[in-house]
């Protein structure tokens, strides 16, 4: 084959990368259309974004104390975790982390809950076991993170709406999953009560309300990991479905006027009426267990990025002959549908030399491209097709940021800032708890989700500045001891206490 044209690899790849722009009209386009949806939502069941109401009604203000157990079904991992809660804002955590056999991700419900079941039997053999031995009638209480869209019936009963993030287990769709795991925590033997079921977004969004620091309590938190989802804190009066005569609500506390809603907002607008879309785009989708389906998180989360970006290869290939002069096995990663992780674009973004060494040796060691025939023009292609895949995910999740602090009044007008600023007023915070291995470790996300707020009228530079988003650190742990306690509270059940910390 002749030697690669450089210059139509480049042009081509520029190409590429324009259709993944995503321009700051498309943005305010974005947000409406949230907007709409949000409200479409809280007002009707079975709406795709679903707005699930979680029975969550405040969140911490750091003082909450005891030790809780909580476990994380996110999509990828597994963890257990204790957590012992000091009451100043401050924790400790031991946790252990098992990853999700494939294999069970489409098997059926006992399987999977019953292997969850044994990871936590084993966590508390390792590090609970003296405390059970001496109280063997107290139960520990435990918050099960589960991040799949449930219809959250009361904060320990939630029924399977259907799976995503590629997990498709038939027998469990309509099931209660907290039923589900207590049944096989119970066929152990293990003294432990699943005492609240916890979206990793309201986790989130409790954990980093404990620990952030100040008075202001979080309005957001929101996960860009394997999936995308956000949890806000909403008026109940704007809930307007919990007050339907038909709609099956469990009993809540209704004294603070407010509940945390998890906006299932990885299903914003299967409809496409405004999504960017690509063939790369429209490839994936076609090729995954749930086309039609989740076709925000398709152009955002960890679980696709990969996906996305080994299609868009795949045209390079086609179009001008990229990596022509190197050998790929039939097997190679390149070549097998989902097996490209999203760390690769990562570490491809984050190569700035004038060599691209790194993005080379990340084609050869992830993708099975021998890097001794791949040229540094190919690798500069590449990566030219990562950064505009990263980016739109960036300016994507802007949308969602945008349309709640607008939705709940948060943002001010610009006047009023200069005013605030002139009296040198405390301007107050808007704080967000953000967590993820895509909004951790993509390099530059979150500066450009911030300059796509930038771009939202009612949000400006000003209001931006306000934002203050951090990861909330170990959030689905921190979050679901959180929820467990104040459901053991509202059950009258004591917190418990480790005997070395009595
Ligand atoms: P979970 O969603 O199970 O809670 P994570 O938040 O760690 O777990 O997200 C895992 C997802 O993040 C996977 O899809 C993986 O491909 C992606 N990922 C892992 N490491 C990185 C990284 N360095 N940069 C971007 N994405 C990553
Ligand atoms: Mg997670």
């Amino acid at each position: 084959m002749a030697p690669i044209d450089s210059t139509a690899l480049i042009a081509r790849a520029e190409a590429i990368s324009k259709e993944f722009e995503y321009g700051a009209d498309d943005v305010r386009k974005g947000v409406k259309e949230f907007l709409r949806l949000m409200d479409v939502g809280l007002q009707n069941d079975g709406e795709a974004m679903t707005m699930i109401p979680t029975y969550v009604t405040s969140v911490p203000n750091g003082t909450e104390k005891g030790v809780y157990l909580a476990v994380d079904l996110g999509g990828t991992n597994f963890r257990v975790c204790s957590v012992y809660l000091t009451g100043d804002s401050k924790f400790t955590l031991t946790q252990s982390k098992a990853a999700i056999p494939k294999l069970m991700m489409t098997s059926d419900s006992h399987t999977l809950f019953s292997f969850l079941a044994q990871q936590v039997k084993e966590f508390v053999d390792e590090h609970h076991g003296d405390h059970f031995a001496e109280t063997a009638d107290h139960h520990l209480q435990l918050g099960f993170t589960f991040s799949f869209p449930v219809d959250q019936r009361a904060v320990n009963k939630g029924y399977l709406i259907r799976w995503t993030k590629g997990f498709d287990i038939a027998d469990a769709i309509g099931k209660d999953v907290c039923e589900l795991l207590q049944k096989e925590i119970d066929a152990l033997g293990i003294p432990v009560t699943v005492a609240a079921l916890v979206n990793d977004t309201v986790g989130t969004l409790m954990a980093r309300s404990y620990t952030s620091p100040g008075k202001t309590g979080t309005l957001l938190g929101a996960i860009f990991g394997t999936g995308t989802n956000g949890a806000y804190v909403e008026k109940l009066s704007k809930i307007s479905k919990m007050t339907k005569p038909d709609s099956g609500v469990g009993e809540y506390d209704k004294s603070t006027g407010e509940m945390v809603v998890n906006t299932e907002w990885g299903s914003f607008d299967n409809a496409m009426q405004v999504l960017p879309d690509t063939l790369y785009d429209r490839q994936l989708d076609k090729n995954s267990v749930n086309p039609g389906i989740q076709m925000f998180e398709k152009r955002i989360s960890g679980m696709f990025l990969g996906e996305i970006l080994r299609n868009a290869i795949l045209g390079l290939q086609k179009d001008v002959g990229l990596f022509s002069a190197a050998t790929i096995e039939e097997t190679a990663a390149l070549n097998t549908p989902w097996s490209v992780d999203t760390s690769v674009l990562s570490y491809i973004e984050a190569d700035d030399s004038e060599d691209l060494a790194t993005a080379k040796s990340v084609l050869e060691e992830q993708l099975g491209v021998s890097a001794a025939h791949v040229s540094t023009e190919e690798a500069r292609a590449v990566k030219i097709l990562v950064h505009a895949i990263g980016k739109r995910s960036a300016r994507l999740s802007a949308v969602p940021v945008a349309a709640i602090l607008i939705a709940t009044g948060k943002v001010k007008p610009s006047a009023s800032l200069d005013d605030a600023a002139e009296t040198k007023e405390e301007l107050d915070v808007i704080d967000i708890g953000v967590d993820g291995s895509v909004v951790e470790f993509y390099p530059g996300f979150e500066k450009y989700l911030r300059e796509a707020l930038r771009e939202v009228p009612e949000i400006g530079s000003d209001n931006e500045k306000r934002v203050r988003m951090g990861v909330a650190k170990d959030g689905s742990g921190v979050g679901a001891a959180l929820i467990a306690l104040v459901a053991a509270k509202m059950a009258g059940i004591p917190a418990a206490f480790a005997a070395d910390e009595l």
